[in-house]
């Protein structure tokens, strides 16, 4: 008999912008699997019913993105530690009607940070402006892998604060700092120190965006990674002054090369998936 067509999707909402079924499409049919994934717009009042269809579902697994993340936690049946320290899933798998929750903004992060500046989490300063749900769930998941100190730079003061309170709850040893935007000469003798600087707000997605931070205070040795997934007006000024720069794919890559390995337990085909993302941006 032939093997049924796996299942899996991305809820969200909106979610027709997404580059996830490119990529997971091109992971699929490079590894020889007979599988869909599919967009599933999901307003926020339907969540809970949409998490019971699936679970009831032949779904194997699904990505969950803006805005459910968080309140995703709550239908799941187990989490691993690194979601729950992030307070955020991005993966479900799907075990029988059973539901384990993963998050993989960190890994996807961390892995773009080792393929763009050869930068491991251990030892290392780490520097975000932005503390939303993407700031919140990468600099937990490099506190927690080693790092020494993360510096939370945000408008709104207490955002940064919440996030450094999670991070000292899993990682005790790092040394945490929170900084108003306003401030900044202090921000501009943290950078000093930075071994990189991680641009996780979301400006720089619409065109008339301010910059996150004013470019004149960037050490011109200091590598920044924007996680919006093109180039944005902060890493042109950045690149102009001299910094290494990336812009948010390979993050976008990485974090889902490791949920397809989640789902289908063997190692992602990075390159074709790497590639497909290539043509999905070009064609946006
Ligand atoms: P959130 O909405 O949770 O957080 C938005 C952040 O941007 C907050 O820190 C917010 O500050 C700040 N911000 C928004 N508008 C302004 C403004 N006018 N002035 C100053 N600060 C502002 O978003 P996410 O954390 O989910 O996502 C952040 C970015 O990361 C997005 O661009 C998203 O596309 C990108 N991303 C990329 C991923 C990838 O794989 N490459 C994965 C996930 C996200 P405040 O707290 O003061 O409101």
């Amino acid at each position: 008999m032939d093997k049924p067509v796996e299942r899996y999707a991305l809820l969200g909402w909106p979610v027709a912008h997404s580059l996830s079924p490119p990529m997971q499409d091109a992971a699929f049919s490079a590894a020889g699997i007979e599988a869909t994934y599919e967009l599933i717009a999901v307003p926020p009042k339907d969540l809970a019913a949409v998490m019971t269809r699936l679970r009831l579902s032949d779904y194997r697994g699904w990505n969950i993105t803006v805005p459910h993340k968080q309140r995703a936690l709550s239908f799941l049946d187990s989490v691993e530690t690194a979601a729950q320290a992030a307070g955020s899933v991005n993966t479900v798998i799907n075990r029988d009607g059973r539901l384990h929750g993963c998050s993989t903004d960190g890994y996807g992060l961390a892995a773009a940070l080792k393929e763009n500046f050869g930068l491991v989490p251990e030892g290392q300063t780490f520097v975000f402006v932005g503390a939303g749900g993407a700031a919140r769930a990468t600099s937990v998941y490099l506190a927690a892998q080693g790092a020494r100190e993360v510096v939370i730079i945000n408008r709104t003061l207490s955002r940064a604060e919440t996030i450094a309170d999670a991070i000292r709850r899993v990682a005790p040893n790092c040394r945490v700092r929170c900084l108003a935007t306003t401030e900044l000469d202090h921000i501009e003798d943290c950078l000093q120190a930075a071994s990189v600087l991680v641009q996780a707000t979301s400006l720089g997605l619409h065109e008339n965006d301010s910059l996150p931070l004013p470019s004149e205070i960037l050490p011109k040795h200091l590598p920044v990674l924007d996680m919006i997934y093109r180039s944005t007006p902060f890493l042109v000024q950045a690149a102009a002054r001299g910094c290494p720069v990336a812009d948010g794919r390979g993050m976008l890559l990485h974090q889902g090369a490791r949920s397809f390995e989640l789902w289908l337990e063997q190692p992602a085909p990075l390159e074709r998936m790497r590639s497909a993302l290539q043509v999905a941006l070009a064609q946006k």
